[in-house]
């Protein structure tokens, strides 16, 4: 929570467009012309990195460098790890600079696509070229820093994104060769601030689905362990006001995570349930948004039915989804390698949907499951829900381990998406 606040302070230290310069309203704003862009960059804003406006801010959560010649303000983050990149990214970058040079850095903090960068300007330098202007990005669960290339897929980037840092940076090479270039992170994409400190906006969208998934994974995340009995319940359809509340109800007496593939016509009015999915530390994935068969869609139709489901699943719980189920596990292949994605299969179908009792269900599990499978269910019918809690009781008491999706196949640490996924090992 400490981390959120500090994190809107700093969202609105940026929006206030603050300084500790005093004459940063000199500085001019300055704006690019469309003709200077390569095709599919665009500009974020028209207006410079200085923009006028200044507020004298004194918070105990900024801190400053300063020797006889170079003042430095940045934030901190309480977080070991975190600081220690700031300060490490100040320290080389005072390294790059000529002992004669006089400056004041101040900084902004901005944030997306799973990254928060800290930008950092020189606010006495009305050019702001680039050696007056350098960033630094870590991923937002704090863990490691992250360059350009973790964004966007490095064996395979888009030709326009490779253009277009090539051009900013002056030279053939520069987005596969210069580990420096300035960029940060926004809601909207990626931005790049080139040589002369001018930035050009990379639209998420432009990423054509092949920015590397940054996967935001549940609470308690614990990925299986090498030889433990393992399991993954997953299900399917909801949500549901009454069976998915009771899902839930059970899953949390039984301390067991889940992983749910909503439908997105099912979300709107039924949004606390999948914040208490989260809650919960369960997975929240795509099961599509109007449960057709994918098989009988087009590319474009299938990837913006699936985009729909997403946005629904987003705005519930400020977390953007990675897993899709595709109804009736249908998906072309062309499908599952947008690399945005991780599809999700199964390897355990116990039919609950035509299930007379509970007990059909939890004995067909019990019979099929074997460490690392993922077992379907559907969160719509009470009978399901009584199975999991049979199947929980029972499992538990045999040494398994209930896991998320997310946890089974550790996703967070890179397993590649582009396939289907059944299960683990199979
Ligand atoms: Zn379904």
């Amino acid at each position: 929570m400490k981390r959120l606040c500090l994190m809107f302070l700093f969202v609105c230290l940026f929006l206030s467009s603050c300084s500790f310069s005093s004459n940063v309203s000199d500085h001019k704003c300055y704006y690019i012309s469309d003709s200077t862009l390569t095709e599919e960059a665009e500009v974020v804003e028209t207006v410079g990195l200085l923009s006028a406006e200044c507020t004298e801010i004194t918070n105990a959560d900024v801190s400053k460098y300063s020797n006889n010649s170079v003042t430095i303000y940045y934030p901190l983050f309480n977080d070991e790890f975190v600081d220690g990149i700031i300060k490490g990214a100040i320290d080389s970058h005072l390294n790059g600079l000529s002992s004669d040079v006089v400056a004041c850095f101040d900084f902004f903090v901005s944030s997306g696509q799973g990254g928060i960068s800290i930008i950092f300007y020189d606010s006495t330098s009305v050019s702001s070229s680039l050696r007056n202007v350098f960033s630094v990005t870590f991923s937002d669960d704090y863990s490691k820093t992250l360059s350009l290339e973790s964004f966007i897929d490095a064996k395979s980037p888009t030709d326009h994104v490779v253009k277009t840092v090539d051009k900013l940076y002056g030279g053939e090479g520069a987005f596969k060769h210069n580990k420096e270039i300035v960029f940060y992170t926004d809601p909207k994409g990626i931005t790049v601030i080139d040589t002369l400190g001018q930035r050009f906006s990379i639209p998420k969208e432009s990423f054509n689905g092949r920015a590397s998934r940054l996967v935001t994974v549940g609470k308690d995340y614990n990925p299986v362990q090498q030889n433990e009995k393992v399991i993954a319940l997953t299900f399917d359809d909801g949500p549901n006001y009454k069976t998915t509340s009771y899902l839930l109800s059970i899953l949390k007496e039984k301390g067991v995570k889940a992983t749910f593939f909503t439908v997105g016509y099912n979300i709107p009015g039924n949004e606390y349930l999948l914040r208490r999915m989260i809650d919960h530390g369960c997975d929240v994935g795509i099961h599509s948004y109007a449960h057709q068969n994918f098989n009988t869609m087009t590319y474009e139709q299938v990837k913006e039915d699936i985009e729909k489901c997403g946005e629904l699943i987003k705005n519930a719980t400020d977390i953007a989804p990675y897993l899709v189920r595709a109804p009736f596990g249908n998906v072309s292949e062309e499908i599952v390698s947008e690399k945005e994605y991780y599809f999700i299969n199964w390897c355990v179908d116990p039919y609950d949907w035509t299930a007379e009792t509970p007990e059909e269900v939890y004995e067909h599990v019990i019979n099929h499951a074997r460490s690392g499978s993922i077992v379907l269910m559907h969160d719509l019918y009470s009978n399901s829900c009584d199975a999991t809690a049979l199947i929980i009781d029972k499992l538990k008491a045999d040494g398994w381990r209930f896991v998320t999706v997310s946890e089974m196949f550790d996703m967070k640490n890179n397993s590649p998406s582009g396939k289907i996924y059944y299960g683990l090992g199979y």
